[in-house]
């Protein structure tokens, strides 16, 4: 038997760090899906791969390996064998990235080996179609929400930390073209799943929302 997290919402909502905390305290295994697309997305433009090379990109997708990878605190992210877990965050893949999964034949791909990574296992899973699409039939569905500036600006101070050079401005504006793009999409846009529980978090710190999400997935292992 296998119990499924899914948590599904916009860039900066604290998906990651809230997956993250939550599977360690729940011992759940975490996918963290963004991570896959961006790996694939760092894949094309280390190939010089065109978006719309389609022959290219399918030749990648056969090729194409991703390891999910937990070490202690960190999740490790392997591209055929390589550690990429800190490149797949620069600005070059945070642009690409997007795009990139709005190509369907990107989505099959990694929407498969998402269901396999979680066969059999009691997983939190994380991303934009987690909840309506890789498993509408998750045990438990989560929707975190933030406002956009709020959500900017968490994002930016973590590329400081990170020492990845961008202006707030830039950041701002990349997270609403991502909002729309992966709004928009033909195939896993990211709406509310009809039965999710919405958190938003635009006012809560870390360790609130983390207490929210914990408090949700208990409360729905009691009732099965
Ligand atoms: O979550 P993260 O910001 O790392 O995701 C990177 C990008 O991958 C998102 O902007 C989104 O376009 C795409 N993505 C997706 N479906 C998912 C997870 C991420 O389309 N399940």
């Amino acid at each position: 038997m296998s119990f499924i997290v899914g948590i599904d919402g916009p860039a900066g909502t604290g998906k990651g760090t809230i997956t993250n905390l939550v599977a360690k305290d729940l011992n759940l295994s975490q996918i963290d899906t963004g991570a896959m697309y961006r790996a694939f997305a760092l894949y094309m433009l280390d190939n010089n791969v065109a978006l719309d090379d389609m022959e290219k990109i399918k030749e990648l997708l056969d090729k194409v390996n991703i390891d999910l990878i937990q070490e202690n605190d960190k999740e490790i992210v392997f591209l055929n064998g390589k550690d990429v877990t800190s490149e797949i965050r620069s600005n070059r893949v945070t642009k690409f990235v997007s795009p990139v999964s709005s190509i369907i034949e990107v989505r099959i791909k990694m929407v498969e080996l998402q269901r396999k990574m979680a066969e059999g296992k009691n997983v939190i899973m994380e991303g934009r179609d987690i909840t309506t699409y890789v498993f509408p039939n998750a045990d438990v569905k989560i929707y975190l929400d933030a406002d956009v500036e709020e959500r900017a600006r968490r994002r930016y101070k973590e590329n400081v930390e990170k020492g990845i050079e961008t202006t707030f401005e830039e950041v701002l504006e990349d997270m609403k073209k991502r909002d729309y793009n992966d709004m928009h999409k033909p195939m896993g846009a990211l709406k509310v799943a009809e039965d999710a529980v919405v958190v938003d978090t635009t006012k809560l710190s870390i360790e609130e929302v983390k207490e929210k999400v914990e408090k949700i997935i208990k409360n729905k292992i009691s009732i099965l």
